[in-house]
């Protein structure tokens, strides 16, 4: 187990989006918090295409600070993107990622370097309470985790923010991952390693507004939906087995008829023909569907290249 006292190398990834006039006041803050930690501290800076003034900004900071790197994104690829820049670019032993708006308090990064150092892999904060509670954040977003949990396989915890520590070795698995479409959380937490939640209280916004729009919101919740979960595409093949069961439901209903010999008065003719052929026909469409839809399932799969499987060391 790597010592408490080792000198780590700490690079803090910070995704903005125009938050000019902001950076300077966030990067004074995490410098309050960190710079008499006995750690090797590097801040990467992404800028995420903003047309505000950030660029110039961040200038001001990297020129008052040799630690800082900027690192410009070509237009607005939005914050998973920006995060994955900042990870890729990563060097150090241990990579807190965080948000540029003060909503992420710095105190905690000592607290997120010693459970590094005690041995968890990821170190994820979790948001329990919130200054300015956002009442249709706090409902979207739990409603959002339990039906990702419900569906897909992985578990995730209502209120994971992207504010967390991660070592070496779950950067470089992260890094194995190269799919497009990206929903950090949850292939943070489908990688298995060993992780441990911190909860934390989130202050206001230091200024200006969420740029997470509703459209934004919406993007990361399909990503989120479609990447972890191939259960809509079995929609196909359950309604097909659905209109089967009415099918051998009706069937049976009118033998039973026939056999009780009252079926003139029950049923026009023609009927139970109709409706047999309709029923066997969508049922055989609906599952053939269904095939369809398992196998671009297979090949979205394959696309996405994500690792079979990770090591959790080498002995
Ligand atoms: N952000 C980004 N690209 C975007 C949207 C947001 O880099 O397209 C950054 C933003 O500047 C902030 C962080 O991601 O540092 C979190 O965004 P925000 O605070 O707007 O989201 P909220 O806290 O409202 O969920
Ligand atoms: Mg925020």
């Amino acid at each position: 187990m790597p010592s408490k006292k080792r000198k780590y190398k700490v690079d803090l990834v910070i995704p903005v989006y125009n938050e000019a006039g902001v950076v300077e006041k966030i990067h004074a803050q995490i410098r309050a918090a960190v710079d008499k930690l006995p750690y090797d501290f590097r801040f990467i800076y992404v800028d995420d295409g903003s047309n505000d003034g950030t660029a110039e900004s961040l200038q001001w900071v990297k020129q008052a600070d040799r630690r800082v790197t900027v690192l410009m994104l070509s237009t607005n690829f939005g914050h998973q993107a920006a995060l994955s820049a900042g990870i890729d670019h990563s060097t150090g032993d241990i990579v807190i990622s965080m948000d540029g708006d003060g909503q992420h308090p710095p105190e905690m990064i000592v607290q997120m370097i010693e459970l590094i150092g005690q041995g968890y892999d990821i170190v994820q904060a979790q948001r329990v309470t919130e200054a300015r509670i956002s009442f249709f954040k706090k409902w979207t977003s739990d409603i959002f985790y339990s039906f990702l949990n419900a569906i897909s396989g992985t578990h995730l915890v209502s209120g994971a923010a992207d504010f967390r520590a991660l070592n070496r070795q779950a950067v470089e698995a992260l890094k194995a991952m190269p799919e497009y479409h990206r929903f950090l959380r949850g292939m943070i937490s489908w990688m298995g390693y060993r992780s441990v939640i911190l909860p934390y209280h989130q202050p206001a916004r230091m200024a200006g507004r969420s740029k997470y729009s509703l459209g934004k919101m919406f993007r990361l919740a399909s990503d989120a939906i479609f990447s972890f979960s191939l259960i809509p595409l079995y929609i196909g093949l359950s309604s097909g087995l659905v209109f089967f069961a009415l099918a051998a439901a009706q069937l049976s209903w009118v033998l039973w008829l026939s056999f009780s010999g009252n079926t003139q008065h029950v049923i026009a003719p023609g009927w139970s023909s109709l409706m047999a052929v309709l029923l066997i026909a969508s049922g055989i469409i609906m599952i053939l569907l269904g095939f369809i839809g398992v196998y671009v399932g297979y090949i979205f799969q394959e696309v996405k290249r994500r690792p079979v499987y990770l090591l959790k060391k080498e002995a």
